[in-house]
């Protein structure tokens, strides 16, 4: 029995901190470093829906779905869609017996059911309150990764001393600095560029409240979406998104004054509620974004061994079809449940006792895992692509609303952006 290097995990993402967490709970040796300097130092984003098979699942397997069940709201999955005329075209928020039978669904059974939504910013604090303090080193953004051999990486870190790693996770979003060590393709723009605004309470009239409704409300017409949703405490999160070339916000700057009215001329002609939406929105506080996305062919070979990607890292996806945080978690319960039979012996119910595996060992494990990660997060690429291709094409509000009817709210694939 010997005591083995810590697993370490680039980034403390949801896929990253799950991770960390199932290693943790059974005695794997793990260490996670993350640029942010701590965990507030930036707003996490809007609200997230938690899907049953991967989502849900991951929490529960984690021992964490007790916890989180007191910050999810099942309400806040109503989905209404709308086109640029203000015409209505569903609006879950009036079957109100849907969000009561989903609350009982998340509250009392032991089944994990539903899509309830939970804010992003809850996640990652439930996950980094899970782990020991000691496992997260704030403030280390990687800048280079060297491969010292087929099976060592060094680590170098801005204003830090570098480390070297026989075992290498790679949590570290759309643009990671792992994965190179695995395959050269890189994620593409999708065609879609974003704003993100945020309503507070305060700015939330009651007219807004009600037109927006309790989840997320989608106006998509003309290659454009206006998509408010709802978050906790009556904040609302507000995503602009255009389908322009990639360069469009650098040659169209915000302003540095009257930024609200300027993104207002950008739906002139739309319902008078979009002027409303954005004038409530915060000043000062609209981030731009671009989408990028891996074609759902992406495939990758590698004689790396002790490395490997997970999440956004490897798959990244437009936000379309809501399974990018969902397909996190599911990844990271998966690559948790290969280590731990690696690192750990089967006498290890008392002493928990760690072991290294052998290269072969490990190479066979992860790249098995990257088969079985890959083979189900294609399926959400493809339909994160088509949702996509839906929301900006031809008629998206008919088509989204004749989608979401035909699957039934919660139904398997009526996942959208945060609903
Ligand atoms: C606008 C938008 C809306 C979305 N809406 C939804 C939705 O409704 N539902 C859904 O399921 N998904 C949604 N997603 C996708 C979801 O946010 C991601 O799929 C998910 O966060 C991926 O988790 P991750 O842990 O793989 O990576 P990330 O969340 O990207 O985390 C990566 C971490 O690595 C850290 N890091 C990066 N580089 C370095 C470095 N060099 N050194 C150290 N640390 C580093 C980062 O700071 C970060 O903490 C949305 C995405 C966007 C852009």
């Amino acid at each position: 029995m010997t005591s083995t290097q810590p697993i370490v995990i680039v980034g403390a993402g949801p896929s990253g901190l799950l991770l960390a967490k199932y290693l943790e709970q059974n005695h794997v040796p793990v260490v996670v470093y993350e640029s942010d300097p701590h965990a507030d130092y930036r707003p996490q984003g809007g609200t997230l829906d938690l899907h049953e098979d991967t989502g849900l699942l991951a929490l529960k397997e984690t021992g964490l779905l007790g916890e989180a069940r007191g910050m999810m709201r099942s309400e806040g999955e109503a989905m209404k869609v709308v086109d640029k005329t203000g015409k209505i075209w569903l609006d879950e928020n009036v079957q109100e017996e849907l969000a009561t039978s989903n609350v009982k669904d998340v509250e009392q059974d032991e089944e994990v059911r539903g899509r309830p939504e939970i804010d992003r910013t809850d996640l990652r604090n439930l996950l980094i309150r899970s782990l020991s303090p000691s496992t997260i080193k704030w403030d280390h953004k990687i800048h280079s990764i060297l491969p010292l051999s087929h099976s060592s990486y060094q680590l170098s870190f801005v204003d830090k001393p570098s480390i070297t790693t026989p075992y290498l996770v790679g949590a570290d979003g759309a643009f990671s600095l792992v994965r190179p060590l695995l395959h050269d393709i890189q994620p593409q723009y999708s065609g879609i560029s974003m704003y993100e605004l945020d309503i507070p309470p305060s700015n939330l009239t009651s007219h807004l409240e009600g037109y927006i409704g309790k989840g997320a409300l989608m106006m998509l017409d003309e290659g454009k979406a206006v998509m408010p949703q709802m978050n906790s405490g009556r904040r609302c999160k507000v995503y602009l998104a255009l389908k322009v070339p990639i360069d469009w916000q650098r040659l169209n700057p915000l302003p540095e004054i009257h930024e609200r009215e300027w993104l207002c001329e950008l739906f002139e002609g739309w319902t008078e509620e979009v002027k409303e939406i954005i004038m409530a929105s915060e000043e000062g506080s609209i981030k731009q974004r671009k989408i990028y996305q891996f074609d759902p062919k992406l495939r990758w070979e590698t004689d790396k061994t002790g490395v490997t990607v997970m999440g956004d890292a490897a798959h990244v996806m437009s936000p379309f079809a809501g399974e990018g945080v969902n397909q996190a978690l599911a990844d990271a319960l998966l690559l948790g449940q290969t280590l731990v039979p690696l690192f750990t012996t089967s006498a290890s119910n008392t002493s928990h006792g760690q072991v290294a595996p052998t290269s072969q060992e490990l190479n066979e494990a992860l790249r098995t895992f990257e088969k079985q990660m890959m083979d189900r997060a294609r399926v959400e690429m493809q339909g994160s692509k088509e949702n996509m291709d839906m929301f900006f094409g031809e008629e998206p509000a008919r088509h989204l609303a004749e989608m979401l009817s035909s699957f039934g709210h919660g139904g398997p694939a009526s996942g959208v952006m945060g609903n």
